[in-house]
């Protein structure tokens, strides 16, 4: 018999938040929800709340609140209402809460996903953004609470599957030669480099297999999102960055692969859905259904594989000079990168500024250690106000 699992969904109301709930709904023996936890989407929280009733429900700030509040009461649903910051981190760390799915985008997330590692949960980690701006002290806090990191990124979670199932972090005793992370390499692939300074976001967000928030799929489109993976997957499983291959692959099937010292090479495969390493993270180390259709190897036909153009992608190379600077620049880079995308989002940079800005801001900020969530909020509002004065001063030039 199952135990039934306590859940706190942070994000509930994004891309990953609302295919958890549809892999959940699928489930109700095994899931229980506690708490739902949004940011200003409240007609779609009022939705999920009448729907998984869970004990509490968070949301930006007071008046939505009150907002919310009412429409629950009208409905006679028991739901209570918080919000802000500290409610986040307090619905990661609730006692009752076995699990909490971690899928707030970008820093925003980082406290709450923290104080689920210190509580010693089960984390589900969709949030790369946490793990790449406080990789060393979120790995210290997941290992000395005990906590439980199952990733949820496509790419992580089917190296996790292709891993040895008692990896521990070392490699060479595993018989591990390297990884390989493979991207779709987004919809401006083949796009002539010239044409890549005036895309606009809607064809940035216009992801050729996944539909997904907007700020990953501009991330998709710079490849940015790659470098974080990569930085992501160093950090997930203890693997320096020479030893991670990016390999770009259009069709998106085959999520990443393991590469063995005898030759051999294991890789998990699937339908673009995210519901598929949702439902793997969800019950592991068991197997549920996910809604997921079968892969349909016929219909695909062919699989095809390329190396990835660091002249076209800029963002890529970035990252790999974060993760070999070290200490605070992996979050320096993703706070200039998020400032930028926000920027592109505005219309107040071209898409070719985003990795201009990244790297004007990374020749400003020199890496410094990081030793706690403090030095990370530091490094992380540091590289934001740099960032933000630095597109000012493009638009100036342009
Ligand atoms: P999304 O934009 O669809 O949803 C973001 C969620 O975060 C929303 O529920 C929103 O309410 C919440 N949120 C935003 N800012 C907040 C704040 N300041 N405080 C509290 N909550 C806030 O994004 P998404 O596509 O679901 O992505 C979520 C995370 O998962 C990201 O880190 C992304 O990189 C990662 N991820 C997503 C996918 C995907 O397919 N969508 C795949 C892999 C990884
Ligand atoms: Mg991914």
């Amino acid at each position: 018999m199952t135990m039934v699992q306590n859940l706190t969904i942070l994000g509930s109301t994004g891309s990953i938040g609302v295919s958890t709930l549809d892999v959940i709904r699928r489930h109700p023996q095994r899931y229980r929800v506690v708490a739902l936890c949004a940011h200003s989407q409240i007609d779609r929280l009022f939705e999920q709340c009448l729907e998984f009733r869970p004990r509490y429900a968070v949301v930006k700030d007071t008046e939505l609140a009150a907002d919310l509040k009412i429409r629950l009461q009208a409905a006679e649903c028991p739901t209570s209402v918080e919000y802000g910051p500290e409610a986040l981190v307090r619905m990661a760390s609730l006692q009752e809460v076995d699990t909490v799915m971690a899928a707030i985008v970008g820093a925003a997330g980082l406290s709450p996903a923290l104080a689920a590692a210190v509580s010693g949960k089960k984390i589900l980690l969709a949030n790369k953004e946490a793990l790449v701006m406080a990789g060393p002290v979120f790995m210290r806090a997941v290992r000395q609470n005990r906590a439980t990191l199952l990733p949820i990124d496509s790419e992580h979670n089917a190296i996790f599957q292709s891993l040895p199932f008692d990896y521990s972090g070392d490699l060479a005793r595993s018989g591990v030669q390297g990884l390989l992370l493979t991207a779709s390499g987004g919809p401006f692939r083949s796009t002539p480099r010239e044409a890549l300074e005036y895309v606009t976001p809607e064809q940035a967000c216009a992801h050729p297999n996944w539909v997904m928030g907007r700020k990953i799929s501009v991330d998709s489109a710079t490849m940015m999102n790659k470098g974080l993976e990569m930085i992501e997957a160093h950090w997930l499983f203890n693997v320096p960055a020479e030893k991670i291959q990016v390999v770009v692959h259009p069709q998106s099937v085959v999520h990443s692969l393991v590469q063995y010292v005898d030759g051999s090479v294991i890789a998990e495969l699937g339908n673009p859905d995210m519901r598929t390493p949702i439902a793997h993270a969800l019950a592991y180390p068991e197997r549920i259904d996910s809604g997921v259709a079968p892969l349909d190897l016929f219909e695909i036909a062919s699989l095809s594989f390329e190396r990835p153009d660091f002249g076209r992608f800029p963002c890529l190379a970035l990252a790999y000079r974060a993760l070999r600077e070290g200490g605070s620049s992996p979050a320096t880079l993703n706070a200039a990168n998020e400032v930028a995308v926000q920027a592109f989002f505005d219309g107040r940079t071209g898409f070719s500024g985003i990795p201009r800005v990244i790297a004007a801001v990374m020749d400003r900020l020199p890496s410094t250690r990081l030793d706690s969530l403090d030095d990370v909020l530091a490094a992380d509002a540091e590289a934001r106000k740099v960032a933000e004065s630095m597109i000012v001063e493009t638009i100036r030039h342009e």
